[in-house]
């Protein structure tokens, strides 16, 4: 589970990262307004964490953003403004939740936690096109019946790009997706296309209809229709 955590005030920060890290998240960070904005552009996270009062902007904003882009993703307001003025605004923009601060980290992480179930709830736990039935508690993808054998990436990949189906799927969003943003890109779009290649082999071996389309230059795209 990968976690935007922006704040402006360091030590608070730096704790909340420390925190959350050990609670097994992937915790990337942003402290101001634009480093924030730069982010939610480029990358996917699962739950983002948003300070109000930030230099260079509104974070109520970032929330508006943040919703515009993907409407899945978990947002909680961390704010020291604390009227129901505030609250009711912060949660008519998108956000999920909103903290009070100062607030307790492991209130922080029971919410986390709390929202990111709500989000896999909605989710069914099997997805089905065609003859191709993924099941994501089980990570287990059949075609025709037949279990496919795939590797782990190659399974994230058929399931990053089905879930975001009839959408064009960047590569740089596969790479963020799969490698966080720590991997260079051009290494990281040849491992891509490898996968790729190799999940179609095993899709077509299986009789599975073409799903997987590339988008000559930008990326690839589930379609079902
Ligand atoms: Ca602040």
């Amino acid at each position: 589970m990968k976690l935007l955590i922006i704040e402006d005030e360091q030590d608070l920060l730096n704790l909340i990262i420390r925190y959350l890290k050990k609670e097994g998240y992937l915790c990337e960070y942003a402290v101001n307004f634009k480093e924030g904005y730069k982010k939610i552009n480029n990358f996917e996270y699962d739950c983002a964490i948003v300070d109000l009062n930030l230099p260079g902007g509104d974070g109520l904003k970032l929330v508006q953003y943040l919703r515009a882009d993907n409407s899945q993703v978990g947002i909680i307001v961390i704010s020291a403004r604390d009227t129901i003025e505030d609250r009711i605004s912060g949660l008519n923009i998108g956000a999920d939740d909103y903290l009070t601060k100062p607030f307790n980290l492991s209130e922080l992480n029971a919410r986390i936690k709390a929202i990111l179930r709500r989000k896999t709830n909605q989710f069914s736990n099997e997805i089905h096109f065609g003859d191709l039935s993924i099941n994501l508690e089980e990570r287990k993808v059949e075609a025709g019946g037949k279990l496919l054998q795939l590797t782990k990436k190659e399974y994230n990949i058929l399931v990053y790009l089905a879930r975001n189906k009839n959408r064009v799927v960047t590569k740089d969003s596969i790479a963020e997706h799969l490698w966080g943003d720590y991997m260079d890109n051009a290494v990281s779009f040849d491992f891509i296309y490898a996968h790729v290649k190799n999940l179609r082999k095993k899709l077509a071996e299986n009789g599975c209809g073409d799903f997987l389309k590339t988008v000559y230059g930008i990326g690839y795209k589930f379609q079902t229709h």
